[in-house]
């Protein structure tokens, strides 16, 4: 990575807020955090859930949203009209690989199935050496914790191999993932 690269992180999160207002305050502090400091968002460009908070926080704050949808989501996921760059592409797939070739990092913020499906292929990659780019679970009210269970569960009876922390990181906050992923 030279100096001028601009760093972008990719988040899943879901596509709606779910049942606990911390959060929506979670995407919204991330966005904010990731505006501050430069950092391009990547996402699945809904203005929808916790997807459109992200997105509307980074662009609040003066930051860059990159959104890759595909074209049977575009409307029922309300793709968001005011991003720095929209993608429209012709499938899920496309979508994945577009977003993993632009991201440095992935961050994933509470979500529901998609959230998990993206996390886990992103994970499974790694996995397979496919990359080592930065994964890390913001684990706002312990959400990711029975994710960080299930894995230890497949480590200990010998379906994968090492630690957890080989494939993720789990941070309690946007702050804390920031600097996981890129240590000062
Ligand atoms: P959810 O976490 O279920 O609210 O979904 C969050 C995002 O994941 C939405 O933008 C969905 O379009 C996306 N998503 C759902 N299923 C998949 C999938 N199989 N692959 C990639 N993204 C998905």
């Amino acid at each position: 990575m030279t100096s001028s690269h601009v760093k972008s992180i990719c988040v899943f999160c879901g596509a709606s807020l779910g049942a606990d207002p911390a959060f929506k305050d979670a995407a919204e502090d991330l966005g904010a955090r990731m505006a501050a400091q430069g950092i391009r968002l990547v996402f699945g460009a809904g203005h929808v859930g916790m997807m459109g908070t992200v997105a509307d926080a980074v662009l609040a704050g003066g930051g860059e949203a990159v959104g890759v949808i595909p074209e049977f989501l575009h409307d029922r996921e309300l793709a968001h009209q005011g991003l720095t760059e929209l993608h429209v592409v012709d499938s899920m797939h496309t979508r994945k690989r577009m977003m993993f070739d632009l991201s440095d990092a992935f961050f994933v913020l509470p979500g529901g199935l998609g959230t998990l499906e993206e996390a886990f292929e992103v994970i499974t990659w790694r996995q397979l050496g496919r990359h080592e780019k930065p994964i890390v679970l913001i684990s706002t009210r312990d959400y990711w914790q029975p994710f960080a269970d299930l894995v230890e569960r497949v480590i200990e009876e010998d379906f994968a191999h090492g630690n957890p922390d080989d494939y993720f990181s789990i941070e309690p906050t946007p702050a804390a993932a920031l600097t996981a992923a890129f240590p000062p």
